[in-house]
């Protein structure tokens, strides 16, 4: 089904399923903060572990980092994000909201009109999105801190280290995966945009002649990945960016976008930072961090960077709006959660028919061997075809189900989620079927 899944409902679901809720939401919440709850923490996990995997294992010349949040503020104003990470500021004067001028339509700045009421909006200002805070009792300049904006220059301060230490020779990257903050301006839509959220981002190190076929590669390889991990590849596109839309650092940019219920929008950047961050950092820093290549007669040169920033938090949004479907069963809706095997938070649920006549038991035993291997929730509460259907609504792919001929033979009936399809199986081959399910997993709408 290809209709779009209007936010509310996906929000309302996220709630009542426990993926995400309001952050202090007992205290009326805080805009735009979020919790992940006991499915949310799960999935978000596997679309990190997803990613980390492709990265990392499945590339031997990418290594894996994790740098800290608070970082030495020189770092910052070696980055250009003290002087240029900004957005154009401006508030309306009567109803006091406050809006990025780059993201209301252009008539109104014109016009110096408010979007939303009308009223007279001020002037842009330029404001930076880097939160501040202080290190140590006393609350002063030199003392001033700043919350990374992007993990990014982690990775570049450490350039050395990783050369020196994991013995790795160009073209190689380095991966990482943490928590960022942005101060924005407008923070809406659920998770899309928050000051708080993950970013997973790789930085490829290459010579400089060679930026060209690794920016190709990489913009290839990021798309494939969504695709991977079950994305549809019709509600995704790339977008270039023009010259007015290029980051201080970028040569050449290009984002992937996904058709959110709100429209197109970035979902990850893939960046030619060129030599920009490690030749300030050698400024700012005084330190050498050319690169001597062996494998080039021994040139020494500052590495060209291809980065590919994508969101962990937006993935997660995209994930989850991709993934929902409705569809009418026997006269009743279906919501079903068409998540990848691999990224649904619960892999089987396991439900004995009814409670009595120790079908309990055996569905307890089955489902204790399956959890050795598969994340597994067992419920043996209320009708088999509400069980069903709350498992659909967290994506679960496979459904166990024990009854009275399961006694007699040890076999079950093994559901699977998308197509309804319910197969016996003998007890023993569980782990094998789901498995082999797994691997050939193809999204059926
Ligand atoms: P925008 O112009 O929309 O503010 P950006 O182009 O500055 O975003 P990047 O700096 O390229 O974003 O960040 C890389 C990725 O990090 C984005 O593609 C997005 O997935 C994620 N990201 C950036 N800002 C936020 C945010 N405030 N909340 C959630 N994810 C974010």
């Amino acid at each position: 089904m290809e209709s779009m899944v209007p936010m509310e409902t996906l929000v309302s679901l996220c709630k009542r399923r426990g993926f995400i809720y309001q952050s202090s939401e007992i205290y009326g919440g805080l805009a735009s903060a979020w919790d992940y709850g006991p499915m949310g923490v799960e999935l978000k996990n596997r679309v990190q572990n997803f990613w980390w995997r492709e990265m990392t294992q499945l590339h031997e010349n990418i290594v894996g980092l994790d740098a800290s949040i608070l970082m030495h503020p020189r770092v910052w104003e070696a980055s250009g994000h003290v002087e240029s990470f900004t957005d154009p500021l401006v508030d309306c004067k009567k109803c006091k909201q406050r809006f990025r001028a780059d993201q209301i339509p252009k008539q109104n700045m014109e016009t110096h009109s408010c979007p939303e009421c009308g009223g007279e909006l001020t002037d842009p200002r330029q404001f930076n999105l880097m939160f501040r805070t202080h290190v140590g009792p006393v609350e002063s300049d030199a003392f001033l801190v700043y919350l990374r904006p992007e993990t990014a220059q982690g990775i570049y301060v450490n350039f050395k280290n990783v050369v020196q230490t994991a013995r790795m020779r160009v073209p190689f990257g380095i991966a990482q995966v943490g928590k960022a903050f942005r101060n924005e301006i407008t923070t809406k839509n659920f998770i899309f945009r928050t000051c708080e959220f993950e970013q997973m981002e790789m930085q490829f190190f290459i010579h400089p002649s060679e930026d060209g076929k690794w920016f190709e590669q990489w913009k290839q390889e990021r798309f494939e990945f969504y695709e991977k991990m079950g994305i549809r590849e019709t509600r995704m596109r790339f977008h270039q960016h023009g010259p007015d839309e290029l980051a201080h650092y970028a040569k050449i940019a290009f984002d992937i976008e996904y058709e959110f219920p709100f429209g197109w929008r970035e979902l990850e950047g893939i960046h030619n930072r060129t030599d920009y961050d490690l030749r300030r950092h050698m400024e700012y820093s005084k330190k050498d961090l050319t690169y001597l290549d062996d494998l080039r007669g021994g040139e020494r040169y500052i590495p060209y960077v291809i980065e590919t920033s994508a969101g962990l938090t937006r993935t997660v949004l995209t994930v989850l709006a991709d993934a929902y479907d409705e569809e009418e069963v026997e006269g009743e809706k279906r919501v079903v959660m068409r998540l990848h095997p691999e990224l649904a938070p619960v892999t089987v649920g396991v439900f004995p028919l009814v409670k009595k006549d120790g079908l309990a038991e055996l569905a307890q035993e089955v489902a204790r061997d399956l959890r050795e291997d598969f994340t597994t929730f067992y419920d043996q509460g209320g009708a088999i075809g509400r069980r069903y259907r709350r498992q659909d609504e967290i994506g679960t792919p496979f459904g166990v189900t024990i009854d009275y001929q399961s006694k007699d033979d040890r076999t079950v009936t093994l559901r699977y989620r998308d197509t309804m399809e319910q197969v016996r199986v003998p007890i023993v081959e569980l782990p094998e079927r789901i498995r082999q399910a797994v691997r050939e997993y193809r999204r059926v709408d």
